[in-house]
């Protein structure tokens, strides 16, 4: 018997952040069907600036998606067959899958259990002189050790991308994500802290010779249209994604504080809630080295599965981000890794959920959430365990 009436909380509400724009993004989308200015334009160029400067990078070059920015930046680092790039077996498909299209081997090293991102101790051990690059991952807005990455990565002269894809606005020791390595790489997938209305990507460096080549390698490799110094591929931002970003851009920061304060919120409540007490509820990391943006609240916690089906059933969207760590994915059965190579990041992908912490959820949301939590544990441990 339900003992209060059902609320219908989803994990992410684009509709609801959509309502307290939705005119300034109208006439946007109008600017530019009259100039009919769709591919690069002004649009892009005034977006690269302004989020250069959001990022703290001397340049930023849009691009067609996250996963291109990946590859465009491995591809500006001259990764082919033959080398190894070193990055995290717990992440999103796309950062190991830009390795592996360009014929170079991902090396992977295992997670740190509270930060969820890669080790450094574990990765200095999987360097080799095929070594050429190291991709760490700011995984669900948290930013990895930098400090450490870098020592080594300048020590042996081997360059670093970030995938900032799930960090926009994510701050380490004062300095943003993607001004952190060589290359940063973004992601405007509408599901991101500032996502578009369709697939976007975009690069920072402060390199100038890697922008270059990055805009180079964006448009077929060809500085001068029909020219071509290198085999490019096509990955261009669209301007009416330029120019909505540039609609959403100005409140990013005010989103990523109210996703911050809703964090908080639940650690309040599931250290008030009894049956959390125990520790059934593993909480995210809150670093006091800088700023976690929160494109993910997850939390680890038993039987999973059954939670999540649970919490579906009084209307609470979850998600597992993710399911299976990258190293036991089918299409990599042939670079020779098993079940038991990374317990860590083996244990995440049972252990780890994503609940709501979009920037419009309200605190009575959050209690619901909280509540039903507890009271998933509380009956589960009524029940006998064999
Ligand atoms: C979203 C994401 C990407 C890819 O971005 P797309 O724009 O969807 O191609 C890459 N890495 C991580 C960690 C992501 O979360």
């Amino acid at each position: 018997m339900q003992e209060k009436a059902q609320m219908k909380i989803p994990l992410l509400d684009l509709a609801a952040q959509h309502q307290t724009i939705a005119g300034e993004i109208e006439s946007a989308v109008i600017r530019v069907l009259n100039s009919q200015q769709f591919i690069q334009g002004p649009e892009v160029r005034e977006l690269e600036r302004e989020l250069a400067l959001y990022c703290q990078c001397e340049f930023a070059i849009g691009c067609a998606s996250g996963s291109d920015g990946l590859l465009l930046a491995l591809m500006a680092c001259d990764v082919g067959p033959g080398d190894e790039v070193i990055t995290s077996p717990f992440s999103f498909f796309a950062t190991v899958g830009s390795i592996v299209r360009l014929g170079a081997k991902p090396i992977f090293v295992d997670i740190d259990p509270e930060t969820f991102n890669l080790t450094t101790e574990s990765l200095e051990r999987a360097v080799t002189p095929r070594t050429k690059a190291i991709m760490p991952v700011h995984l669900f807005g948290l930013c990895a050790e930098m400090d450490s990455i870098d020592e080594l990565a300048s020590r042996l002269n081997i360059p670093v991308i970030e995938d900032a894809a799930q960090a926009i606005g994510a701050e380490y020791r004062g300095r943003r994500a993607g001004s952190l390595g060589k290359i940063g790489c973004f992601s405007f997938y509408p599901s991101k802290n500032l996502g578009g209305a369709g697939d976007g990507g975009l690069l920072t460096t402060n390199d100038p010779e890697i922008a270059e080549a990055l805009r180079t390698l964006r448009s077929h490799g060809a500085k001068k249209k029909y020219y071509h110094d290198y085999v490019g591929i096509n990955s261009r931002l669209d301007s009416l994604q330029a120019a909505i970003l540039r609609v959403k851009l100005p409140h990013l920061d005010r989103w990523a504080d109210a996703r911050r304060a809703n964090a908080q919120k639940y650690r309040e409540l599931f250290s008030a809630a009894e049956s959390t007490s125990d520790r059934t509820v593993g909480l995210p990391f809150e670093p006091n080295t800088g700023r976690h943006v929160y494109n993910q609240f997850v939390i680890r916690v038993r039987d999973r599965d059954a939670l999540r089906a649970y919490l579906q059933d009084r209307g609470i969207g979850t998600e597992v981000y993710y399911p299976v760590p990258l190293h036991l994915q089918n299409c990599f059965s042939d670079l020779g890794y098993s079940e038991g190579d990374f317990p860590e990041a083996e244990r995440a992908a049972r252990e780890a959920l994503s609940i709501p912490v979009y920037p419009e959820l309200d605190q009575a949301a959050q209690k619901y959430v909280v509540e039903n939590i507890a009271s998933f544990y509380r009956f589960r441990s009524h029940e006998k365990v064999s």
